[in-house]
């Protein structure tokens, strides 16, 4: 059984310990902030100003994996995550009647919920484990390594993590510290090679206001589609736990008009003006926060091997110190706990020798990250410039799923991290349906349903 140290307490840590923890290994969780999700999931949401984690109070929409990876390792959270409010929506929902079952589609499940439930239930699981030790209000300040090896040339060993003035040893050390982990810096301060970081900075800005239904007031949105598009501008609706849900806006970060949209009202007007936030604030909810902005994203995969192998032993990272995906997509809960699934299950031949897990995060979760820098450059691009929507293909593509169950299928699959696009949509049966379609809309062109430019102008400045 291995000792294992995991610095960071949020979703990819509390994962990686719980999991770990449930093999029998003994895990100690170092988490900075000493305040931890509870009971109060509104107190904790709304009134916990936590600037090292300005994610939480941003819509999250909770992918297949989050939810595979829970029932197969931790059935008792993934309870208490649905008994806290969180909700099953499977795409299949939107159809009213699901098609034909087929091998895979069980699994095609988003979980509506705010972040915070997510962690309150890993948080309130981890306190039950024995053999797991959180130690909150304990910022990790260094790491601990071997003596005496020339790290330049074969590996240094990492033995444990400095906490204040002591040491504490580990067979593993985890990093699921976050996107601004301070390992890739020590490691380099130790002499290791460097760890290698790919980073692209997306220029794209978040703004979103939380609102909650009014138990006497209208519930139902109708059917709706949860996202809306105009040129420069992207607009969706998150339903979440508890009858809360975001509205949420992304423009370009270069957008003049970026500002006064952190203005409630002026959010509010601009927001009405795409069909699918438009429909939930047509049901008259109350406002529960400010306008809550995020910005200067990067996509950003951090490698501790290179050409040579591992630039360290004793150490790996997951979550978001690993792979920090920026949002759009909303790959970061599910490929984080992916990690400390895997993680768990090969905690010893990983402290021995991580070579297999950076093989298995190259191959397993490398491809996503490819996939939203791609989708970013495009997407950065088109706000940027306003363009109009050019692949008449990917368009047809996008509204037929809400049509044809088959297409359907295939768009949740990638959606879900569970195939590529170049496999989901790259069959006969998929052509065959979308000819189909298009043979039925023959007039169809590539549409945005949003405001246009000079109405977005005059009702913002307005
Ligand atoms: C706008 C926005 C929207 C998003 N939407 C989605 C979505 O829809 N779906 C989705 O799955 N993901 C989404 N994400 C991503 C998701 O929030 C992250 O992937 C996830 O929070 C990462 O969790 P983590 O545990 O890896 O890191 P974090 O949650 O950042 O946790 C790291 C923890 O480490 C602690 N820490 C840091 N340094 C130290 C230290 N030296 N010692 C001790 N503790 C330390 C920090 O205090 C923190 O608690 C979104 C992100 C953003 C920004």
């Amino acid at each position: 059984m291995a000792r294992v140290a995991v610095i960071g307490g949020g979703i990819s840590g509390l994962g990686t310990a719980l999991m770990l923890g449930r093999r029998g290994h003994t895990v100690t969780l170092f988490e900075q902030e000493a305040r931890q999700a509870g009971e109060d999931l509104d107190r904790d949401f709304y009134h916990w100003g936590r600037a090292r984690v300005p994610q939480a109070v941003q819509p999250h929409s909770l992918l297949a994996p989050v939810r595979t990876v829970l029932r197969a390792e931790t059935p008792d959270v993934y309870a208490d995550l649905l008994a806290r409010g969180a909700r099953e929506y499977h795409e299949f929902d939107w159809f009213g009647e699901h098609p034909t079952h087929r091998a895979g589609d069980e699994d095609l499940v988003t979980l509506r919920t705010r972040r915070i439930v997510l962690e309150a239930a890993l948080v309130a699981a981890v306190r039950r484990e024995r053999t797991v030790n959180v130690r909150r209000g304990c910022r990790v300040r260094a790491l601990g390594m071997e003596k005496g090896r020339p790290a330049r040339v074969s590996p240094a060993r990492v033995t444990g993590v400095q906490v204040g003035a002591d040491t504490h040893r580990a067979d593993l050390v985890i990093d699921a510290s976050g996107r601004r982990s301070p390992v890739p810096a020590w490691l380099i301060a130790a002499g290791c090679r460097p760890p290698v970081v790919d980073s692209h900075r997306t220029g794209l800005a978040y703004l979103c206001r939380w609102y909650r239904l009014r138990a006497d007031g209208p519930r139902d949105p109708g059917r709706v589609k949860t996202g809306s598009a105009a040129p420069f501008a992207l607009a969706g609706v998150f339903p979440s736990d508890n009858d809360a849900f975001a509205v949420n806006l992304v423009l370009s970060t270069g957008d003049p008009t970026r500002g006064a949209l952190t203005d409630p009202a002026v959010f509010e007007a601009a927001a009405r003006r795409f069909p699918a936030t438009a429909a939930w604030l047509d049901l008259a909810p109350e406002p529960q926060s400010a306008v809550l902005a995020m910005a200067g994203l990067d996509n950003r995969w951090t490698a501790l091997a290179d050409g040579a192998g591992p630039v360290v032993t004793g150490l790996v990272n997951a979550g978001d110190s690993l792979i920090h995906t920026n949002p759009t997509l909303g790959h970061g809960a599910a490929l984080g706990l992916r990690a400390a699934q895997y993680l768990a299950a090969h905690v010893d031949q990983i402290a021995a020798d991580p070579s297999g897990y950076h093989a298995w995060t190259a191959h397993a979760l490398r491809p996503w990250f490819d996939a939203q820098v791609t989708a970013d450059r495009t997407n950065e691009q088109r706000l940027a410039e306003s363009s109009p929507l050019s692949d008449r293909r990917a368009a047809a593509l996008a509204a037929c799923a809400f049509d044809d169950p088959v297409i359907m299928r295939a768009r949740a699959q990638v959606r879900h991290l569970l195939r590529p696009a170049h496999d989901a949509y790259g069959t006969d049966e998929v052509d065959r349906h979308l000819i189909a379609w298009l043979a039925a809309h023959p007039d169809f062109s590539p549409q945005h349903d949003g405001p246009t430019r000079d109405q977005w102008d005059t009702l913002v400045s307005g």
